[in-house]
């Protein structure tokens, strides 16, 4: 595999399938089935990954109860501030509409569109089959995420020995799909060459249409900063500032290695020793808060992912010409809350869940491809959020168990 760092790949890739669907659009055939791949790849790992992720998150939560107080307080915090990050987003994707207007051409391609009126008979319905092994083949995500739920809150009420080998079990099977992932994302430029040297092509007797895509992109790619921004720099320090009373400006500055590290490795986990070392010694956080708020923030608490799901989600409906009615956005909020519990700490994987939200609302998964081409930067970016969020969770948390900190 070459040396060069990922990002760089996926832009050369990028440019590359620019100039060849620019300049041999009737050619694009060679290189639109790595496109048609890398999709194959991530639907195959979607439905196994959810399951376990979910089902080990809610396990450990029930595990996270038996600690109490602690417990309900962090998930309360970590629950209240993603769902803040993504009414942010949903109020800028809506104010600032970054896809209306794009046409991409996809319409198309979108597979026949299930009746659903949306209302909530019909989603709890949906959210609870009757077979379970026909919503894992049909990649039923509601049903799945359900499903998982129950089994991960069950395994802690069960015998200890019945629940420490299911933990084990699902724990095992999660990691095992967590090192799949990061095998496929490998593959993600050849992906991206695949996929935009088709889109370019498609449009590429159509130059004004081009145009208007990438201008389209830019602005949804400008939308999530936006909403990343407004959340660190506003929506969090307030919370620490008044909740925690902390120094915002200091606490930034106490947490600048971890962020760093999550900007360029775009992971919660690797990121994770060093968060957990700059809580503790730069920011005073006592170990018996942090080793449980850090660890569990870095799977659960993304608000930056959170945030980037509403949006992205709401972008695709938009460029599809598909209006959402103000029931379908509720689905879009928890679920992009859910898929941000759900997603791994790892590159891209934000990406990967937001299969759960397109589906939720019946937005054809292909819609991802429109996004691919601007993730990496704002994968970077929304990971840093993500690093960000769980530290002010620490602070917050242990003054809250009036402990004295350093910032
Ligand atoms: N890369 C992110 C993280 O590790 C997850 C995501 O893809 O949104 O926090």
């Amino acid at each position: 595999m070459l040396k060069l760092k990922l990002h760089w790949q996926i832009l050369i890739a990028f440019i590359l399938a620019i100039i060849l669907g620019i300049t041999i659009p009737e050619h694009s055939g060679y290189v639109r089935w790595l496109g048609d791949l890398f999709l194959r790849a991530l639907k195959m790992i979607i439905v196994p990954l959810v399951f376990a992720s979910i089902a080990t998150g809610v396990a450990n939560i029930g595990d996270a109860k038996n600690l109490g107080r602690i417990g309900i307080k962090t998930f309360s915090y970590y629950i209240s501030t993603s769902l803040l990050a993504i009414v942010t987003g949903l109020f800028l994707v809506n104010m600032i509409k970054p896809g209306i207007g794009a046409d991409l051409g996809f319409k198309m391609s979108i597979p026949e569109m299930t009746s659903t009126t949306g209302s909530i008979s019909d989603i709890l319905m949906r959210m609870i089959p009757t077979n379970i092994f026909q919503a894992l083949y049909n990649s039923d995500m509601l049903a799945i995420i359900f499903f998982a739920i129950l089994i991960g809150y069950f395994i802690t009420q069960v015998q200890k020995n019945y629940s420490d080998n299911l933990l084990t079990l699902f724990n095992a099977i999660f990691e095992v799909m967590m090192k799949l992932t990061s095998f496929i994302i490998k593959f993600a430029p050849l992906g991206i060459l695949g996929i935009v040297t088709g889109v370019v092509a498609d449009q590429a007797s159509d130059k004004a249409k081009l145009i208007s895509m990438a201008q389209h992109l830019g602005v949804y790619f400008v939308t999530v900063l936006i909403g990343l921004f407004i959340h660190t720099f506003i929506s969090l320090p307030l919370i620490i500032k008044f909740l925690g009373k902390v120094n915002p400006i200091l606490h930034f500055k106490a947490m600048s290695l971890p962020i760093i590290t999550a900007f360029s490795t775009s992971s919660s986990s690797a990121t994770l020793p060093l968060t957990m070392e700059a809580v503790e010694n730069d920011a005073g956080v006592s170990n018996k808060i942090s080793s449980f708020v850090v660890p569990l923030g870095a799977t659960v608490n993304m608000n930056g992912t959170a945030l980037y799901e509403c949006v992205a989600v709401m972008f695709i409906a938009q460029a599809y010409g598909i209006e959402l009615t103000f029931m379908q956005q509720i689905i879009v909020v928890v679920t992009a809350l859910l898929a941000a519990i759900g997603s791994a700490g790892i590159p891209m994987a934000g990406l990967v869940m937001m299969s759960i939200v397109l589906s939720a609302v019946n937005l054809p998964l292909e819609g991802v491809g429109l996004i691919l081409a601007v993730d990496r930067p704002l994968d970077m970016c929304r990971t840093v959020v993500n690093v960000f969020g769980d530290t002010c969770g620490a602070v917050v948390i242990a003054k809250s168990e009036g402990e004295t900190l350093k910032v």
